[in-house]
């Protein structure tokens, strides 16, 4: 699929919950927010047919994110149904880690081929403070377990605020380097403001380059995520759901009311 600016659209991000077992600061807002009805969420059919409809239309990668994607009850199941589907060349996920030291073989033994984990900063008490009172001996378990089970690559995802040489990042960079996993520093984004910087190291927020879609919980496809616009695969059905985003895929972002919260990061 090509949209207006000739860009090839072969990337799915799907939320697969609005749920999350921490609370960050930069992505939960204090006052909340309104989570989709537990029957409205998208069922592992839906998924399962939404991706192969969108395969068939020229995605060959697909994320699952969030929330935290692995409190999604069965997420074991709808990682192997999706590994089934042919024609899926890249099946990976994003996770705060914190549940992945049980998840992690099955999870590669359900066909998913690599994990981006999200890891701002080694510090007990920092992370504590930054993830709403999440304990950081979990994910670093979380991310052994990971490269065990060979998933691969193993790659970490760190917000900063301005920039990696905050200390916060500093002992990320250090970690993953004794480590050999490959870290990419994220910018923290404002959505309401629509400040947003392209993601070192990835094509992320590069509008010119971007490649993807983006699936909310509830089954709305969104072009971008700094852009209000959606098309819904229940009422307008998936084919032509997909075949309306790539069409007004916007040129560049502007901002969003969704939050990251919904849409994944
Ligand atoms: N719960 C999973 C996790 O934390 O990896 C997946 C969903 S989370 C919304 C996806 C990514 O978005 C994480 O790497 C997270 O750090 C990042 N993120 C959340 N809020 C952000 C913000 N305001 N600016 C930049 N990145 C953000
Ligand atoms: Fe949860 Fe991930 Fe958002 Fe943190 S960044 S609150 S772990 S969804």
């Amino acid at each position: 699929m090509f949209d207006r600016f000739n860009r090839r659209i072969h990337y799915l991000r799907i939320s697969v919950t609005d749920r999350c077992n921490l609370s960050c600061g930069y992505c939960m807002p204090e006052e909340g927010i309104p989570f989709v009805g537990r029957d409205q969420i998208l069922s592992f059919e839906e998924i399962r047919d939404l991706v192969a409809v969108a395969v068939g239309m020229g995605v060959t990668k697909v994320r699952l994110t969030g929330g935290e994607p692995l409190v999604r009850r069965g997420i074991l199941d709808l990682v192997q149904m999706l590994a089934e589907i042919p024609g899926i060349k890249d099946l990976c996920m994003t996770s705060n880690g914190i549940l992945l030291r049980d998840y992690a073989l099955p999870l590669r033994q359900a066909g998913l081929g690599r994990i981006n984990i999200s890891l701002d900063t080694v510090d007990p008490a920092r992370f504590r403070d930054i993830t709403g009172g999440g304990d950081v001996s979990q994910v670093l378990e979380g991310i052994e377990a990971a490269r065990n089970a060979g998933l691969q690559p193993v790659k970490l995802n760190c917000v900063v605020t301005d920039s990696p040489d905050e200390p916060d990042a500093r002992g990320v960079a250090n970690y993953a380097r004794d480590c050999g996993l490959e870290v990419r520093f994220i910018r923290r984004m404002d959505l309401k403001t629509g400040q947003f910087w392209p993601i070192m190291g990835s094509d992320g927020g590069h509008c010119e380059i971007c490649s993807r879609l983006r699936v909310s919980s509830d089954g709305r496809i969104f072009p971008c995520l700094f852009d209000n616009t959606f098309f819904s695969i229940r009422e307008q059905g998936i084919e032509t759901a997909l075949r309306l985003a790539v069409e007004n895929k916007p040129g560049a972002g502007n901002r969003s009311d969704m939050g990251i919260h919904t849409l994944g990061g």
